[in-house]
């Protein structure tokens, strides 16, 4: 690749240098010019207004003052010290007395003096940037920038802008010197050096049908507005290419996807399907039969099936995966089911297993616990093809299995997954072709959302809850009420149900979160004494069978209640429990206290939710408690999560694992250009299905940067 300036390392840029350069790198992950000038600047302040001092207030953002210096003063640890034989390592405060026509202002010191005292003259008059507080009372200023008035533009800042751009920071950059009029002056250099290697990205007709300014225009603007209009035109700009570029790269590997017959045709049913489907202990729900007829209807059409099948909690998405696989085997190919946690993967192959008795086919499970002996056997199995259906963790990542002929890939909560390992299962098979793929999720999302979210998936949704579900009645509590709670959870196992007790499990505070979790079970273990009462616990910090030992007692009914981090017990499944107690619930996002709640519900009695929270809750936690009050509806609750949190944190506490990385532009936001950017990207692709027209020349090779390509999930190499 021909070098330019934006491949410059950043500590090249004048004003960086190789300390800079590594906190830059440590910091915000800049390493060259070009990754600079990717970073926007989150607000903007004003710098034409200039604030007299009278109408400062202490809750105003930013202001500018212009002030005459009347009194310089420097004090040390000993009170006031003379100006006159001043040591400055021994000045720890200096406050500098400013005035205008309207009054007078204290600016204070504590870091930088001597270099601002020297910048400073009595008499002079400057233009100050600062935030007022009030201390004491009184209102001052504390390590405002300053200016000299003369001389000084008055409005304009860097690069004849109006407006000054407030970049990410942290406490280490400042520290190190980078303060945001440092991040100002780079930003400068960075586009003096750099700007005119910029190259457009979208063709002249694109953006004259759109009315886009161009790519230098944009990223001028967006770091140095000449006014509000021009930076919002930027903003648009690099919004909408941003948004219509993603399209463009999956609506194009739709499209391949599309012509592309290398898909392994599977035009039977088999007879394991039929027999496992007229055993069924219940009739399927008419949601389940319009899936299952989608992918059938994918698996004999000779394309790879890549398909997202979405279904709240309890909906039976168990079942789907199921007959899917009885598909794959009944056509002599295998199935895999990928399960995010070894507890999952147990109850799945369970389940599994039980539907499949009858059925001839060969169901095994591979886990990180799975034994020596054990594993060889599962190995040969899968090699030798006589192994049908295999349920796993990340064990089946590892490089000695090896498939015969893997037909169709199941992957369980696919947020877990990262696509490399996705791309190192589908290579596994020696049977050449690629896999079909059906990942399942329970997190409800938009439909529009889902496609961009999952690329060029197809979606399926299952949209009915099998019959004879009751509501679940939720209720929010606080600890005066936990006596009521404990009085109300004996009631219901004089009834024969069983409780979860579910903590929160949150990275960042991983030893406190145990602790509470360990007070909690004492709690519980207290109130409710053996004998009669029996308490299983599973968390992250159990051994494998440890956990198995307590996820058994209590699927068995030989544990009244299951005190868990909510790590653990992602999708496990056991009817009979009616009551789920989720503790400091205002510390989960609203699609995990949903996905929480669906583990109870699914018996034939009334179950209950019961929220244990603080007093004192933020708004948005107390309208999150609302809402799981006052609705069951899945999508209703993602679209408000949504709304409230950005689609980056739909997965709750969870790391999200989006596949999408977006630099300015929202996808809760900015639904409208996302809708505009998607229109845009098929027009063009109706009338240049590869992108290989002249004019297009430049969108075909922007679709192939490294930012849109993460997110193919069938792909094989
Ligand atoms: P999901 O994985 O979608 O959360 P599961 O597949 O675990 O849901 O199913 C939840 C429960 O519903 C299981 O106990 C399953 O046996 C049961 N189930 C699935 N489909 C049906 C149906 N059509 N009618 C009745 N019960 C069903
Ligand atoms: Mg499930």
């Amino acid at each position: 690749m021909e070098k330019n300036a934006l491949q410059t390392d950043i500590q090249f840029l004048p004003g960086v240098g190789p300390k800079r350069a590594q906190l830059l790198k440590k910091e915000l992950n800049v390493s060259t010019v070009g990754d600079l000038i990717k970073i926007y600047p989150f607000r903007y302040i004003d710098r034409s207004r200039i604030i007299p001092i009278s109408a400062a207030a202490s809750d105003m953002a930013y202001i500018q003052i212009k002030a005459r210096v009347k009194e310089i003063h420097l004090f040390g640890s000993n009170g006031s010290i003379d100006i006159q034989d001043v040591k400055f390592n021994t000045v720890k405060r200096m406050s500098v007395l400013v005035q205008d026509d309207s009054g007078y202002l204290e600016l204070v010191f504590f870091k930088g003096i001597k270099w601002m005292y020297s910048k400073l003259k009595p008499g002079d008059e400057y233009i100050f940037f600062g935030k007022p507080a009030i201390f004491n009372g009184h209102m001052n200023m504390v390590h405002p920038e300053a200016d000299p008035a003369t001389g000084h533009p008055g409005q304009a800042g860097n690069m004849n802008s109006t407006m000054t751009g407030v970049y990410p920071s942290t406490e280490k950059l400042r520290n190190g010197g980078i303060t945001g009029k440092v991040m100002n002056k780079l930003m400068e250099n960075a586009l003096n050096m750099a700007l005119p290697d910029i190259k457009e990205t979208l063709p002249q007709y694109l953006m004259i049908e759109k009315g886009l300014v161009p790519i230098h225009f944009a990223i001028r603007n967006i770091h140095f507005p000449k006014d509000l209009q021009a930076l919002e035109k930027a903003k648009y700009r690099l919004k909408f290419e941003e948004l219509f570029f993603l399209q463009l790269s999956l609506l194009k590997q739709r499209y391949i996807r599309s012509r592309n017959e290398n898909g392994i045709r599977m035009p039977k049913v088999g007879e394991a399907f039929n027999i496992c489907y007229n055993s069924l202990p219940f009739e399927l729900t008419g949601a389940q039969k319009r899936v299952i007829t989608e992918i059938r209807d994918d698996m004999k059409s000779g394309h790879q099936m890549n398909r997202l099948l979405q279904g709240d909690v309890g909906s039976g998405k168990t079942m789907v995966a199921v007959l899917s696989a009885l598909i794959a085997t009944g056509n002599g190919y295998q199935a895999c089911i990928m399960a995010p946690t070894e507890v999952l993967a147990q109850q799945h192959f369970k389940n599994i297993s039980r539907y499949l008795q009858k059925t001839g086919v060969r169901p095994a499970l591979l886990t990180g616990s799975s034994k020596t002996a054990e594993r060889r056997d599962i190995h040969a199995g899968l090699e030798d093809g006589s192994i049908g259906i295999i349920v796993g963790t990340h064990a089946l990542f590892e490089d000695n299995v090896i498939f015969k002929n893997l037909g169709l890939a199941i992957i369980d909560e696919q947020h877990r997954f990262g696509v490399e390992q996705r791309a190192k299962l589908w290579r596994k098979s020696s049977c050449g072709a690629p896999p079909h793929v059906l990942v399942m999720t329970a997190t409800p999302i938009p439909r529009t959302l889902a496609m961009t979210l999952y690329g060029d998936l197809d979606v399926s949704v299952i949209d009915e809850l099998p019959p004879g579900r009751k509501p679940i009645q939720t209720i929010a509590a606080t600890e005066s009420r936990r006596p009521a709670m404990f009085r109300f959870l004996k009631e219901q196992i004089a009834l024969g149900r069983q409780v979860f007790i579910v903590y929160p499990l949150i990275f960042e505070s991983e030893k406190m979160d145990y602790k509470n979790l360990e007070n909690g079970y004492e709690q519980v273990v207290t109130a409710f004494p053996f004998p009669p009462y029996k308490t299983a616990i599973v968390h992250g910090q159990q051994s494998n069978d440890e956990k198995k030992f307590n996820m058994d007692a209590f699927a068995a009914g030989r544990a009244n209640i299951l005190v868990a981090t909510s790590v653990i017990e992602v999708g496990v499944d056991v009817p009979n429990a009616s009551v789920m107690v989720i503790e400091s619930a205002e510390r989960f996002g609203l699609s995990q206290l949903h996905q929480l709640r669906g583990r109870v519900g699914r018996g034939s009695e009334k179950s209950y939710c019961i929220l244990m929270t603080g007093n004192k809750l933020s708004k948005e936690s107390r309208h999150r408690i609302e809402l799981m009050c006052a609705t069951e509806n899945g999508f209703e609750l993602a679209e408000e999560d949504m709304k409230m949190r950005g689609p980056g944190s739909l997965d709750g506490t969870q790391q999200s694992g989006l596949p999408i990385d977006l630099n300015i532009a929202s996808l809760a936001k900015d639904g409208l250009i996302l809708n505009d950017a998607r229109q845009c990207a098929q027009s063009v692709l109706d009338r240049d299905p590869v992108l290989s027209l002249p004019e297009n020349r430049m969108l075909a090779e922007e679709v192939l940067r490294d930012k849109y390509q993460v997110r193919d999930y069938s792909q094989i190499s």
